[in-house]
């Protein structure tokens, strides 16, 4: 046993926990800071680094947030209500100091301290590294939703893992996009708490076998496995003013001490030892896929080890607390799984129950399917997580029968319901017959839930007239819809100051917690001396944008202009190619002359490509052409500037959607199950222009048709056309879009590199273009057309901006979070005593 695991025989009495509620003022967070600087890390006046400041500050906050940390957890036990685990494999949390600090509500307190030691907590807090351990949208939404559940005071923990790499960071040279290793943990990670008395042994591998337990009862061991270590490391997550602190909990990987004896009796010591590096490679690195599937070993690998950690740890929690008897779990439990990356949890928790805990069947599956729940989020099917059989068989052959026994149970009950409908059994199968069988993930996960949701209104309805639709057949009270949301403290209050104080002073503060009372802005917007102050913040958030990209990419972008942003992962169904069509139809326009009543415009990309993805690497390329050949004509002079900004993560989109004007969320209908870059940017009063695709269309719903700019073909329009669509023919009837084709063909944007770009432009030219860029190209410009006309009216502009931060109310997380626990989880509020 680890020295760390080791119990104590003289336990400390309560009287070490007994301490006065820390100060919360400048003059005592300053003298906490001076301590952890000088005396805990040993600087002096020879210190040069940010780092060290960063680093005191950083214990300074998180004793404050551990006292009510603390409070918290013993409010839960001592409830005994009901729990939620949110399981994912992504959590892209972002920065933490600038959020502990504001819902902590000392965030003047500690400005104050620091600038009496001649300290800028502005440069203190950047020298945080940005946490990557998520792709994308899916990742974020995970990071909201804790902050959400923190500030309802929920009883929700957050399970991950605990990536040594996060998301790479993205260099452009060349104007192609290079991936360097993100090693975030180099200088420690001060807001983290190791726990390894909590850590948790996973099996992989080896066979299984029956026998008969003390009761004579057959049963099945997972044996001659090679185990590996789970050790969590907690998180503290604060809600906003209120004293809750949740914890997200993010396993790490650490090898067993024992010796593969055979090995080291042969005399290869460091084969031994090398062995023992291979189980920490489990948690070494993200996958930087975003929707679609990576089909790699060591991802299901990733999958099972949090499953199966995280379960362990709930089943050793609630015997802590309850005794081995589980007849009340279902009742007090809920398990939400992040899309199916942690979908074999479902057998997982099955293995457990009856194998570590001996219940029957029945009583697991039981269990099992009242305790989960899945949120599905894409309908690409690219993305449908399959594993092959044989896969399933070497690494996890006890989860495989478990998930064999699923399935043969599950077709029975499909075979009752619809006797002799054979290819609908086979259809529904959790296992896809072939030349190589698979499991199908969606489908365990749904067959293992009492709930299965999407995340917007589309999505959902799609979902079950499509993919899940004999699934809905028969369960249809396990489908629902939760509009995906945002939280309104980092999206708006932390990355927007000027506009949090400018909302404070208008309508009161009452909006942060309840983003509805946003409504109230409305008549405000008649008012021509707010607008003005309105003007003025977004003219000051733009200047800070245009900074940013100065020093980033070396383009000017004058503040005048119309900033247009579009920033998400590089995808083709999110069409970052149709905004770069648009961007050479304007720089045609410009070279013929059209520049009549130009509105000025700066056109800002950007995104990560997944490492594999060649399609999604060409167009960030093309774009970083355009942009150099766009910005260095004469011709563009202060009417048309373009940039893609490297290494988009959360704290650049923290400065990215107060600075922006216009928001390109242009995907092809039907392909993007919500969005939340929309509401972030719809939040800090950027206009929408877009398809009616995820929650775009209940942006516009609330915000009204004449806020937002709308374009292009609908879901059922795409799927109708893609039988008769001739995208040469469009071009070829399109004047202004065959120009654009002509100047990209003619090798205009790769002079001495014929044919660099022949894939993307064959891609435009193919008729079974599964994005059909073509179709919509002429409805985009003309959209545009009206969003540039918008603009030039600057008050009719800055009505349209305020009407949108007015009703982005119910884009906030914890009206999502509200739903999830009003329809699935069914969670009391539970507040800490305070302090
Ligand atoms: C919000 C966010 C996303 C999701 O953006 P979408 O436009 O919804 O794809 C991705 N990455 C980061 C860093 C974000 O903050």
């Amino acid at each position: 046993m680890s020295s760390l695991t080791n119990p104590i025989k003289n336990h400390p009495n309560d009287h070490v926990f007994d301490l006065p509620p820390l100060p919360m003022d400048a003059e005592g967070l300053a003298r906490d800071f001076k301590r952890y600087y000088a005396h805990t890390f040993g600087r002096d006046r020879d210190c040069q680094s940010a780092y060290y400041p960063y680093k005191a500050l950083a214990i300074t906050l998180r004793d404050r947030l551990m006292e009510r940390w603390k409070r918290t957890r013993q409010a839960y036990d001592d409830a005994g209500g009901k729990r939620a685990y949110y399981l994912s494999l992504e959590f892209l949390m972002g920065r933490t100091l600038s959020n502990a600090m504001l819902n902590l509500d000392i965030d003047n307190a500690v400005e104050t301290g620091l600038y009496d030691l001649g300290l800028l907590l502005e440069e203190i807090a950047s020298s945080e590294p940005d946490p990557g351990l998520g792709n994308g949208g899916l990742g974020r939404l995970a990071a909201c939703f804790l902050d959400s559940c923190a500030t309802l005071q929920l009883p929700v923990r957050g399970y991950g893992l605990r990536y040594e790499y996060g998301m790479f960071r993205q260099l452009i040279e060349g104007g192609e996009q290079v991936e360097e290793p993100d090693h975030w943990l180099r200088d420690g990670n001060p807001w983290e708490l190791e726990r390894p008395e909590f850590t948790q042994r996973i099996q992989f591998g080896g066979r299984t076998e029956s026998y008969r337990d003390h009761a004579g009862r057959m049963a099945v061991r997972w044996v001659d496995t090679h185990d590996v270590l789970a050790v969590p490391y907690d998180i503290p997550v604060p809600g906003y003013r209120n004293e809750t602190v949740n914890t997200l909990r993010l396993w790490k990987a650490a090898a067993t001490d024992e010796f593969d004896l055979d090995e080291f009796n042969a005399g290869s010591y460091p084969e031994s030892v090398a062995q023992k590096n291979a189980a920490e490679h489990i948690t070494m690195v993200l996958y930087p896929n975003d929707a679609s599937e990576n089909g790699k070993e060591l991802r299901l690998r990733q999958q099972f080890f949090l499953a199966s950690a995280s379960i362990k740890d709930v089943l050793r929690d609630w015997i802590r607390l309850h005794g081995p008897d589980f007849t009340r779990f279902a009742e007090l439990n809920c398990f939400q799984l992040n899309d199916t990356h942690p979908a074999v949890s479902v057998a997982e928790l099955m293995r457990q129950l009856m194998d570590e805990h001996h219940l029957e069947w029945e009583a697991a599956w039981n269990i099992a399917r009242q305790t989960m729940a899945y949120t599905n989020h894409t309908l690409l099917p690219e993305a449908l997580e399959r594993w092959p059989v044989r896969l399933f068989r070497q690494l996890l052959p006890r989860i495989l029968e478990i998930i064999f026994e699923i399935n043969a149970r599950f077709l029975a009950e499909v075979a009752l319901r619809w006797p002799g409908d054979t290819d609908r059994q086979r259809r529904m199968s959790l296992i896809e017959e072939g030349y190589e069988p698979q499991v199908r993930m969606a489908y365990l996960a749904i067959v293992g839930s009492y709930s299965v949701n999407g995340v917007a209104a589309l999505h959902s309805e799609l979902l079950i007239e499509g993919l899940f639709r004999d699934f809905h057949e028969l369960w249809p009270e396990k489908f629902n819809n939760k509009t995906n949301g945002v939280t309104p403290r980092r999206w708006l209050s932390m990355c927007n100051p000027e506009l949090h104080g400018l909302l404070n002073e208008t309508i009161g503060s009452g909006w942060v917690r309840n983003l509805e009372e946003l409504a109230k802005l409305v008549p405000f917007a008649e008012d021509a001396a707010f607008r003005e102050r309105w003007h003025g913040i977004k003219q000051a958030n733009k200047a800070r944008l245009a900074e940013v990209v100065a020093q980033l990419c070396r383009v000017e972008f004058p503040v005048d202009a119309l900033f247009d942003v579009q920033v998400k992962r590089i995808h083709e169904y999110k069409r970052q190619l149709l905004n770069i069509l648009h961007v050479i139809h304007l720089y045609n326009r410009i070279k013929r002359g059209d520049t009549e009543s130009w509105t000025p415009r700066c056109v800002l990309i950007g995104g990560k490509a997944a490492p594999g993805y060649v399609m999604a690497k060409q167009i960030i390329q093309l774009i970083n052409r355009v942009a150099c050949v766009v910005n260095k004509d004469p011709a563009t002079a202060g009417l048309l500037r373009v940039a893609f900004v490297p290494d988009y993560r959360v704290s650049l989109m923290e400065v990215i959607a107060p600075g922006t004007d216009l928001s390109e969320q242009i995907s092809t209908a039907g392909k993007e199950a919500s969005g939340t870059g929309n509401m972030k940017f719809m939040m800090n009063g950027a206009v929408t222009i877009g398809t009616l695709d995820g929650a775009n269309i209940e942006i516009r719903d609330q915000v009204g048709a004449d806020n937002f700019f709308l374009f292009g073909l609908t879901a059922a329009g795409v799927e109708s056309r893609r039988h008769h669509y001739d995208p040469n023919g469009i071009i070829a009837n399109d004047p202004e879009l065959m120009d654009v084709m002509n100047l990209l063909e003619s090798g205009h944007f790769n002079q001495f590199e014929g044919g660099l770009f022949d894939a993307v432009i064959m891609s435009i030219r193919n008729p079974h273009d599964p994005w059909m860029t073509a179709a919509d190209f002429h409805g985009y410009i003309e959209a545009q057309e009206c969003a540039a006309a918008a603009y030039r009216d600057r008050e009719r502009w800055l009505r349209m901006s305020v009407f949108n931060t007015a009703h982005s109310g119910y884009f906030s997380s914890d009206r999502t979070i509200g739903e999830y626990n009003e329809t699935i989880w069914h969670l009391t509020p539970t507040p800490p005593a305070s302090l």
